[in-house]
């Protein structure tokens, strides 16, 4: 037969056209047996090197690639299990078009809250991803508190599919995190929020945008002195404790005229964004938005 060694057999296929055609049953044969090599070796992989949790610790089975709908579960199912990745809530409608506090009840349309009625933010508008509670929150504390930077490379992801899913990306001039207090940044060793955008002008650049080099900016705006956490703390008390506690370099270039999106893991009042907020409209800025991770909701309207 033509071209076989021998010892090779060929099967005669035809196909839905009426062809011939020819195939090899020993190539047939070791196609199959690299897809056999290929699936106990990731039997053993899921045997021998399950994954740890970093939420709980345990070792769990780690799923395959995922595909589908980008959600939550889907950039944290190789970190947290099932139990810890559960229950994630997104923020969604009705929430205040300003701060974006989302409302107790999930009847009626947005609508301005009582706190954006009665003195308004110094940024026009906040959104955030999902409720800081279930698997949300574990990632955040687990990526600020217990150093596990690993989280930051998802997370980030995530932050940045919801960034394009409430603004368009390119609107933006400056994007910077919320500060740390050097003293903290040299005891955490990296600053959360910064850790979320590192990898955004790539994703921009993914997407067929071409940012400034010098768009993501996480120097101009400073934290120049300790502060207290603002867990625990009044809405007064948050307001003082925070009062001159960030600064602009006036050594970076400016912000006359530009737009600046403010990013943040995790926002409870909108205190810390809109003391950044109005340092960044005193230097110019024409609008700051802010986008955080979470959204810590303290006492619903
Ligand atoms: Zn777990
Ligand atoms: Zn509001």
């Amino acid at each position: 037969m033509f071209g076989l060694r021998p010892g090779h057999r060929r099967t005669v296929l035809s196909d839905k056209h009426g062809e011939v055609r020819f195939q090899r049953r020993p190539q047939h044969r070791a196609e199959w047996g690299k897809r056999i090599i290929r699936r106990l070796a990731a039997i053993a992989a899921e045997a021998f090197f399950p994954g740890i949790c970093c939420g709980c610790g345990q070792l769990f089975r780690l799923p395959g690639r995922s595909v589908g709908a980008l959600t939550f579960e889907h950039w944290m199912d190789r970190f947290l299990c099932k139990a810890c990745i559960a229950p994630f809530h997104a923020v969604g409608s009705p929430l205040c078009p300003g701060c974006g506090q989302p409302f107790a009840s999930a009847q009626g349309a947005d609508h301005t809250c009582g706190r954006c009625l009665e003195r308004p933010f110094g940024f026009s508008a906040a959104r955030a991803a999902g409720l800081y509670e279930g698997g949300l929150q574990i990632a955040i504390q687990q990526l600020k508190y217990h150093g596990r930077d690993t989280l930051a490379q998802p997370l980030g992801r995530f932050l940045w599919q919801t960034l394009d899913r409430y603004w368009d990306p390119t609107h933006f001039d400056r994007i910077m995190p919320v500060p740390l207090h050097p003293r903290r940044l040299r005891q955490r060793g990296f600053n959360q929020a910064g850790a979320l955008i590192r990898e955004w002008p790539r994703l921009a650049r993914r997407q067929g945008f071409c940012p400034p080099p010098d768009w993501i900016d996480p120097r101009t705006l400073q934290r120049q002195r300790p502060t207290r956490p603002q867990t625990g703390l009044r809405r007064d008390e948050r307001v003082t404790n925070l009062r001159g506690a960030f600064q602009f370099d006036d050594r970076r270039p400016g912000v006359k005229r530009l737009k600046v999106l403010l990013v943040d893991d995790v926002m409870t009042t909108g205190t810390t964004a809109d003391a950044c907020a109005q340092v960044l409209l005193a230097a110019g800025a024409a609008e700051v938005r802010v986008l955080s991770l979470a959204r810590a909701v303290t006492d619903w309207d």
